[in-house]
């Protein structure tokens, strides 16, 4: 049965370990991973497609973050928008000159409509503050489960890495057994 083959710049269907068709380099791609040219072929300036080989990998860290972004609710994505705005520059301008214009609008006491000590403006910051908080605890939650997934995934790694060593370790312990008494007949 012919292998599959993987054009470059379409999406990998798989998590596989692709050949390519012209000069056989090897190359991992992901699930969802957008397929990069051939870096040798490149070099040369030769077209060339990936082609399916039956080596799965093991997913690797860099897709962590592909797949967190997969399963984001709407929810996630509206507090990491509301985080990454509260953690800019602008945010700070923003509320200064805001708290300052309000103050010093409410110091005229002819025009004032919240005067000192600003009432309304206290509870419209200590409101804000409580949504905030609990948007920014949103985004750190989900963040440290990025964490946890990705320190999860790197055991899984390491273990199936000791795994591979053991076996080549042990193939190596019995090729050199053999050599020896390969030369103990000469
Ligand atoms: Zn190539």
């Amino acid at each position: 049965m012919p292998n599959k083959i993987l054009k470059v710049g379409k999406k990998a269907k798989k998590d596989l370990i692709y050949k390519c068709s012209k000069c056989g380099n090897l190359q991992a791609f992901i699930t969802g991973e957008y397929a990069s040219a051939c870096e040798i072929c490149v070099k040369k300036d030769i077209k060339q497609h990936w082609n399916e080989t039956n080596q799965n990998i093991l997913v690797a860290t860099k897709n962590i973050k592909k797949v967190i972004e997969n399963r984001k609710s709407s929810i996630d994505k509206v507090s990491d928008r509301i985080t990454d705005f509260t953690g800019s520059m602008f945010f700070v301008y923003f509320h200064i000159i805001w708290f300052s214009s309000w103050v010093i609008y409410n110091m005229d006491v002819q025009v004032a409509f919240d005067p000192y000590p600003f009432g309304l403006l206290t509870l419209i910051v200590s409101l804000e503050a409580i949504i905030l908080a609990t948007f920014i605890l949103i985004s750190q939650n989900r963040q440290a489960e990025i964490s946890d997934m990705r320190s999860e995934l790197d055991y899984e790694i390491d273990i199936s890495s000791e795994k591979n060593s053991a076996e080549i370790l042990a193939l190596l312990t019995k090729i050199y057994a053999m050599m020896k008494k390969e030369k103990r007949k000469k």
